[in-house]
């Protein structure tokens, strides 16, 4: 499987940059608690099928499920070595 990043949304970037400081992510469970990078103090719970941010509200993937994917496809590849 890969992350398809479409560059064209700027949700793309967005995961990107989240998932650089993925060191300050908290697992819970098969989820993730990411903190907000335009909300300090406030973070989100995510998973693959959702993420309580505003953003998810309105039916679309989120940056932080993108960025959460590609965090954890970039961990199976590492593993796979
Ligand atoms: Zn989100």
């Amino acid at each position: 499987m890969s992350v398809l990043i479409d560059p064209a949304d700027p949700r793309g970037a967005s995961a990107v940059m989240l998932a650089t400081h993925s060191d300050q992510w908290t697992p819970i469970g098969s989820a993730w608690r990411i903190p907000s990078r335009s909300r300090p103090g406030v973070s989100y719970v995510v998973t693959a099928a959702s993420c309580t941010c505003p953003d998810q509200r309105f039916g679309h993937r989120c940056a932080h499920q993108l960025a959460a994917e590609l965090v954890q496809e970039l961990t199976d590849e590492a593993a796979a070595f």
